[in-house]
């Protein structure tokens, strides 16, 4: 009799360990807890590289051909994969690096911190090196930036880490804030008289307020977001992530693919029958056009898109620095300030 919770607990064990086998061994999956993770070999931050292969053939790379992969792990624990996507019938630039998507992943998933990368620079996926020099600059935007380890692996030989910070001085201004840090844009939809619709309704332009939000935009304080509908009424999104050197910025329609690429278990852009873009009104950013291109040229051909213009909602924008900054509201000005 005394044995029996033993054998109970075992029994629990085998399951669970049944349970994130058959999770880990999900080919379309970008997120792994740590127990996953290690049971895809990964029990420690030297062995990133044991989940590059699946990272490398999820990327989709039809006009490059060249499929790269990146893992990190995040301060959660949690191991993300991040891929490559490029876009037939889209110029170059409108493409996502695997570093980018690792770090929308992580955005999407309210990580705070990147602290170990891995990106594979040899199509075997024996080889890891640095991060382009656009991916540093926009992984530069993290909290911790300065302080995440890179991979460096030769073939056939142990690999160590490096930091950022010796391949990239720092050159934000001090007090940026940071990409992954929690933010409210209070952002609301102009000439709507206010009204708010519940957290969990299904309207696509609820789900784009909600991404812009969380928009990350201090550099231009145009906030935008994206939501995309699939052919099987799921829905997805993702927000205008900016960058202080302008160019490796992350447009809303391609961090919404991000979201697409990770949950939608392998299906083609052209099942995206619907989209919604809002964005702030008269913003100097405006992502309309581009995002019409792009959705003309990879969604389904009769995609349904519209747009919706938000503005800030000043009463709330004021209540939540306060909240959150801990400032000084009855000196000063606030011309400085985001929104
Ligand atoms: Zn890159
Ligand atoms: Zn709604």
């Amino acid at each position: 009799m005394a044995q029996r919770p033993n054998l109970l607990s075992h029994l629990q064990d085998l399951v669970t360990k049944i349970k994130n086998m058959t999770m880990a061994q999900d080919r379309f999956k970008f997120v792994f807890t740590a127990n996953e993770a290690a049971t895809e070999g990964v029990t420690e931050p030297i062995r990133l590289p044991n989940l590059i292969r699946k990272a490398m053939s999820l990327a989709r790379a039809p006009i490059s051909k060249y499929k790269v992969g990146a893992v990190g792990r995040a301060s959660s624990g949690r191991v993300y994969l991040g891929v490559n996507v490029d876009f037939p019938g889209l110029p170059l630039h409108h493409s996502i690096h695997a570093e980018q998507f690792l770090v929308t992943n992580l955005a999407l998933n309210s990580e705070k911190d990147l602290c170990e990368l891995a990106v594979a620079v040899s199509i075997d996926g024996e080889e890891f090196g640095t991060p382009c020099g656009h991916c540093r600059q926009f992984l530069m935007e993290m909290s911790n930036a300065l302080d995440i380890k890179i991979l460096s692996k030769p073939k056939h030989e142990a690999g160590s880490f490096s930091i950022l910070r010796l391949l990239l001085p720092n050159v934000l201004p001090k007090g940026s804030p940071f990409l992954l840090e929690k933010r409210d844009n209070c952002l609301t939809f102009s000439g709507s008289g206010g009204e708010i619709c519940s957290s969990d309704c299904s309207h696509l332009k609820c789900k784009a307020l909600a991404a812009a939000n969380n928009s990350f935009s201090p550099y231009t304080e145009s906030p935008s977001g994206v939501a995309l509908l699939d052919n099987d009424g799921k829905w997805y999104y993702g927000w205008y992530i900016e960058s202080a050197s302008s160019n490796p910025s992350l447009g809303p329609v391609q961090a919404a693919l991000v979201d697409f690429v990770t949950r939608s278990r392998g299906k083609r852009f052209n099942k995206i029958v619907g989209a919604v873009l809002v964005e702030k009104n008269n913003a100097i950013v405006c992502q309309k056009r581009t995002a019409k291109l792009i959705l003309d040229t990879i969604a389904a051909p009769n995609c349904d898109f519209k747009v919706f213009h938000c503005s800030v909602d000043g009463a709330k924008r004021l209540k939540y620095l306060r909240d959150t900054l801990v400032i000084d509201t009855s000196v000063g000005d606030y011309a400085g300030l985001h929104y």
